[in-house]
Parts: C-alpha cells; sequence; structure tokens
C-alpha cells in the first residue's frame, strides 16, 4: 500500500533500458518517502526477470506470465495493470515515454482518474502549500518536464489524486543496481483473474522487426551536425570524424529536417536522449530542446562560427571557426594520432 511502483518492459526477454532507469528512480524515491517499490512484470517466459529486476532493490515483483500476453497489447496489459493498482493502490506509479509507455499510462491513468504527467526529465519529492484550502501536502513527487515547445520548465504536481503518475524518457535517468542479492519477493499473479478472454482482441500472426543498426545511445563520442553543416554532402565530412574516433554521428532537428541525416540520428527534446563521454556539436545553436537530449555528456566541445551560440554556454571547449575548416583538420590530426 502506498508503495512507489514501477511496470517493467519487456523485450525479448529482457527489462527494457528505461524499465531499469526507472527502478533506479523509484528505489530512490522510496528511500526517501520511507516505502517500498514494487514493480510489475507482464509478458511470456517471464521466469528469468525476477533475478534482473529484483536487484535494483525491488522489494515485490508482481508477474502476469502468459503465453496471449507477449508481444504487448493494449487492452490486456491495460487491465492487468489496473486491477494491480486498485488493490495495491501505490502512491507513485512510474513508466517509460516509450511506445508502450505512452500506450499504456493514459489508459491506466485515466481508468484510475489519477492523472499523468508524460515525458518527465526529473522526479523529486517536494511539499506544497495550498493557500486557498490552507493545507501543506508533503511528499509530492514533483513531476518535471519541459513545457510550451520546451520554453519553460514546468513543475507538476497532483496532490490529492493517487496514484501520482509519469513517464519518463529512455536516457533521462541513470540505472543502478542495488544489491544482486537483494532479497525480494516474487508473486505470481493469476491472469484470468485480472483480465478476461474478451480483453484479447488482436491475434499477433507473425512479427517482423527491424533492428536499427545504429547505436548513437550506447556509443562513448557522438559526433553530432546542426542546421550549419549546410548539406548532406558536408555531414560526410561528420561521419568521417566519427569512424576516426570509434564513434556515431548524431543530428539536430533542423538537420533532420532539411534532409541532412536520417531522423533516427536525432537528438533533443522529440529524438535520442544521449550521455556520451564526448559530444562533439558541429553548426549547433544549441536550443533547448537540443539540449535536453545531451547536456548530460561528459565532456561537450562546440564548433561553431557564431562565438556567442548558446551551445557555448555549456560546452567544456569551444572552436569558433567554419566546420569545412576545422573537421578535415581534426580528421588528419586524429588519423596519425
Ligand atoms: P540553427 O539553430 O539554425 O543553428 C545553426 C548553427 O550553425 C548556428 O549556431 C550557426 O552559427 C552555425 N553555423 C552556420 N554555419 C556554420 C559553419 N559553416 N560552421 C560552423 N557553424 C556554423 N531540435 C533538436 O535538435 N532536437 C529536438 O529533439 C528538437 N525538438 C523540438 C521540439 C519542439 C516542440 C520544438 C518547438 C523544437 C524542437 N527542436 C529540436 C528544434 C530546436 O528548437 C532548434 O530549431 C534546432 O535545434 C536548431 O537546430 P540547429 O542548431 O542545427 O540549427
Amino acid at each position: 500500500m502506498n508503495n512507489v511502483f514501477v511496470y517493467c518492459e519487456i523485450e525479448d526477454g529482457q527489462v527494457a533500458d528505461v524499465s531499469q532507469e526507472l527502478l533506479t528512480k523509484g528505489r530512490s524515491l522510496a528511500n526517501e518517502l520511507k516505502c517500498n517499490l514494487e514493480a510489475i512484470a507482464i509478458g511470456h517466459k517471464l521466469e528469468n526477470v525476477g533475478s534482473e529486476i529484483i536487484p535494483y532493490g525491488v522489494d515485490t515483483l508482481y508477474l502476469a506470465d502468459d503465453k496471449r500476453l507477449s508481444p504487448y497489447q493494449t487492452l490486456p496489459h491495460t487491465a492487468i495493470v489496473v486491477k494491480l493498482f486498485q488493490e495495491q493502490k501505490p502512491q507513485i506509479a512510474l513508466m517509460g515515454a516509450s511506445s508502450i509507455g505512452r500506450d499504456l499510462g493514459p489508459r491506466v491513468s485515466s481508468a484510475l482518474h489519477s492523472g499523468l504527467t508524460a515525458d518527465c526529465t526529473s522526479l523529486v519529492i517536494g511539499e506544497h502549500f495550498d493557500k486557498k484550502a490552507n493545507k501543506n501536502y508533503e511528499n509530492l513527487l514533483y513531476q518535471i518536464r519541459p513545457a510550451f515547445g520546451g520554453n519553460i520548465i514546468a513543475t507538476i504536481i497532483n496532490p490529492d489524486c493517487r496514484p501520482q503518475m509519469a513517464t519518463v524518457r529512455e536516457g533521462v535517468m541513470k540505472k543502478s543496481i542495488l544489491d544482486p542479492k537483494y532479497k525480494g519477493k516474487i508473486v505470481n499473479l493469476e491472469v484470468p483473474k485480472y483480465v478476461s478472454d474478451t480483453d484479447f482482441v488482436v491475434e499477433v500472426v507473425e512479427r517482423h522487426m527491424e533492428k536499427s543498426k545504429l547505436n548513437i545511445k550506447g556509443s562513448p563520442i557522438v559526433v553530432a551536425g546542426g542546421y550549419g553543416v549546410g548539406s548532406k554532402e558536408n555531414f560526410r565530412l561528420l561521419h568521417e570524424l566519427a569512424e576516426v574516433l570509434g564513434g556515431e554521428v548524431g543530428a539536430s532537428r533542423a538537420a533532420v529536417d532539411a534532409g541532412y541525416v536520417e531522423h533516427e540520428r536525432q537528438i533533443g527534446q522529440t529524438g535520442l536522449t544521449v550521455r556520451p563521454k564526448l559530444y562533439i556539436a558541429c553548426g549547433i545553436s544549441g536550443q533547448i530542446q537540443h539540449r535536453a537530449g545531451m547536456d548530460q555528456s561528459a565532456q561537450i566541445i562546440a564548433i561553431n562560427t557564431d562565438p556567442e551560440a548558446p551551445i557555448n554556454a555549456i560546452a567544456d571547449y569551444v572552436i569558433t571557426g567554419d566546420i569545412a575548416e576545422i573537421v578535415p583538420k581534426m580528421i588528419k590530426y586524429y588519423k596519425k594520432n
């Protein structure tokens, strides 16, 4: 009762990265609130997920295991989560802002009349004084996210409804196992008690998965290009630099919109969130929507003709100049060394 709850997404028998990040965050929130951390995983052949999930400090893991529950299906997954939340009454419920979380979260919150803050970038515990009601609320979840096109950072609270529900984007929070031998318990749910046959309206006949060969999120070095790169052809320079450094190429939305580079390389509020050891921003002005996806990088180098470009304010090293001159010099230098 009144615990912190994380919905764990299962991808091909593995716990999704975003869920592992949320388990880490969930554990720290539970510590602060002095309550338990609980989690749910729904799918098929879940025998091994317990040993993956519990070490994050999960006190109770609920498993709903049934052949028909894999892959994800909207109605049965919603039915199970809604019923479990009605029984367990969590004070906080977290999901990834993935395609699954974005489908499931609003349905669950609507069924529970709880509200939901989507795409949070930070979650902290705080308090709120309601002047009208002359009432102080303690231990509220501050759900923090960019709003109005990223022009403001909004803190959203939900004083009276439970659970306080939020989705969080992948890569925004760090994942870290608490204790490989953590003693949590597993509760196997009796699936027919949670979902009825009529919820299974979709039959998956065949699946075709297109796996991206790109690994921008996992790359230690990202060479990112913006509108200032100027053309698709000029982006070849960035690919060459990335290859020499053993990194990947990323991009701003303006570069993607201009057709210089594929959408799957976009970094920022509506793209990927990365935190590499080194981020080289080439011809990127550094608007807040772009920074939202890269400002946690360990080291940032900005290459820009404009010495006043906003990206320079968060860069560790600034190179003021034209990409067409600087990037070939870098390629030459790193090829030699
Ligand atoms: P510009 O702002 O046009 O900057 C180009 C830069 O290149 C300038 O600083 C210029 O000085 C420099 N330059 C020009 N020529 C050269 C040269 N030869 N050598 C070196 N430097 C040069 N943006 C994202 O990136 N990711 C997102 O996920 C994202 N999501 C968004 C979501 C919303 C709701 C909205 C409203 C916007 C979003 N944007 C996003 C867009 C964002 O606001 C900016 O428009 C975008 O990031 C700008 O891209 P840019 O820096 O490449 O282009």
